[in-house]
């Protein structure tokens, strides 16, 4: 049974208004209520300490136990079973509280990660790891970047060898969001180089303290370090620890992209906005300029932003709910929104703050975070495929434009590194 057949099955055992009703009592009686609010196009990225995690866990564990984790997730791996729609409704009631804030691993653990290992791998896998994910005992991470190879995913160089019943993988991957705390990876590997590159891949789960995984964190320009290097050196896993098919690692690289894409917060649309920038008007107020016609511009403007991209979620969301498989090409459309929205708004953030935002006393938190917001606002251009590449997905899948020339696509994957080495000793 596929998990949309189990949650529309169970989807009518409480309807949306109700289970809000129930949320609001359980969280009212079980959450603190937040002391900052959620502010609108807030990009944080602040690596997160071992305690801020046991803090999230602890929290995660409140919400299992009150049947609030997972609730779009099937009831046989613990989660409630309901809507996507449940789900926002949730997250509506839930917003004025504190609820588990794991960093960057978070999103994609319940997101991404869990959605793909739910599409993709057996009842004893989905067994083993979906419970403890939603229960807060397993916090997984991504690796699939590597040096050589980001845009051009297909084109990975870490190898996993088949010995017995055993694999051993070894490479290296990069950009792994929250690796340094997370307990297993999702890691992509090259198991056949005879075929063309995207035929050849193969994704398994990885305990991040297994033998021969070594993890660094990687200094960023806003002085975090929320991303990591690995180097795996010979590391082992098993047969039970292959996510989807062997070779056919491309599926399931698609629905995580799908869902890392946004499709997953297709029940999570961001909040209406309702009153004008709530973030940029606060600064305004701070810095002095809530008169200034140039401040006022720029608020205008990003309050309309916020309202583009939030009926344009609403759209997508829509017609996402209404395929049974996410369409890369339909989840395309809001990454891009936010990968071209995100830097212009954290940019009128910054004609905001004026002067202000670019110099303020040491230790005043709330004074840096419009620079901060600023260096972090490419995020989203970037993560799981830059804006070009949404362009391209869109160009070819949806405007039924010619396929960018490739070179490699069809060649066994062997032959394009031969090629490629033959061609640079003859550059060189
Ligand atoms: C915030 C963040 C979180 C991330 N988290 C993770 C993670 O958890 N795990 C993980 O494995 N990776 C992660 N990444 C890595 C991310 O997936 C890659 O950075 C991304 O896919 C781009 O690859 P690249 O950095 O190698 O850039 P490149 O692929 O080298 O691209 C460089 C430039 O060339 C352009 N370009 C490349 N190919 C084309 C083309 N065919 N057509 C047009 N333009 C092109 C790109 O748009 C870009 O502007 C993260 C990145 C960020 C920014």
């Amino acid at each position: 049974m596929t998990t949309e057949q189990t949650n529309t099955q169970t989807n009518t055992q409480i309807d949306v208004e109700s289970f809000r009703l129930e949320a609001r009592a359980w969280i009212e009686a079980n959450l603190e209520p937040r002391t900052h609010g959620v502010l609108a196009g807030r990009v944080d990225s602040e690596a997160k300490s071992p305690e801020d995690i046991a803090r999230a866990r602890a929290l995660q564990r409140r919400l299992y136990d009150g049947g609030f984790a997972g609730i779009s997730y099937p009831v046989e791996y613990g989660g409630r079973g309901l809507s996507s729609l449940h789900e926002r409704a949730f997250n509506e009631e839930a917003l004025g509280y504190v609820t588990p804030d794991f960093g960057a691993a978070g999103g994609v653990t319940f997101g991404a990660i869990g959605r793909s290992l739910l599409a993709h791998c057996p009842p004893a896998f989905l067994q083993r790891h979906i419970p403890r994910i939603l229960s807060g005992e397993e916090l997984w991470c991504q690796f699939y970047s590597e040096p050589e190879a980001g845009s051009d995913l297909a084109g990975i160089r870490t190898r996993a060898v088949r010995d017995g019943e055993r694999w051993i993988i070894s490479g290296s991957k990069i950009w792994s969001s929250g690796a340094y705390l997370a307990d297993w990876a999702m890691c992509l590997a090259r198991t056949d180089w005879t075929v063309p590159k995207h035929r050849g891949l193969t994704w398994f789960a990885l305990p991040t303290d297994a033998k021969g995984v070594t993890i660094r964190q990687i200094q960023q320009i806003n002085g975090n370090a929320e991303f990591c290097e690995e180097f795996l050196d010979e590391v082992e896993v098993t047969d039970d620890d292959i996510i989807g098919e062997v070779n056919k690692g491309w599926a399931v690289t698609q629905t995580m992209l799908v869902y890392e894409r946004g499709a997953g917060e297709m029940g999570a649309a961001t909040v209406e906005p309702r009153s004008l920038a709530p973030d940029l008007v606060e600064l305004a107020r701070r810095v002095g300029r809530t008169a200034d016609p140039a401040a006022r511009q720029a608020i205008a403007r990003a309050h309309i932003n916020d309202y583009a991209q939030y009926h344009l979620g609403h759209r997508i969301a829509d017609r996402l709910r209404a395929s049974a498989t996410p369409d890369p090409a339909v989840a395309a459309y809001g990454k891009l929104a936010s990968g071209v929205l995100a830097p212009i708004r954290a940019r009128l953030a910054m004609e905001v703050g004026g002067p202000a935002a670019l110099a303020w006393a040491g230790g005043d938190e709330e004074a840096g975070r419009t620079a901060l917001n600023y260096l972090n606002g490419r995020v989203t251009s970037i993560a799981a495929g830059t804006n070009e590449m949404q362009r391209n997905g869109i160009g070819e899948r949806v405007l039924g434009l010619p396929r960018e020339p490739s070179f490699d696509t069809n060649k066994p994957f062997n032959e394009v590194l031969n090629s490629a080495r033959h061609f640079d000793s003859k550059v060189g």
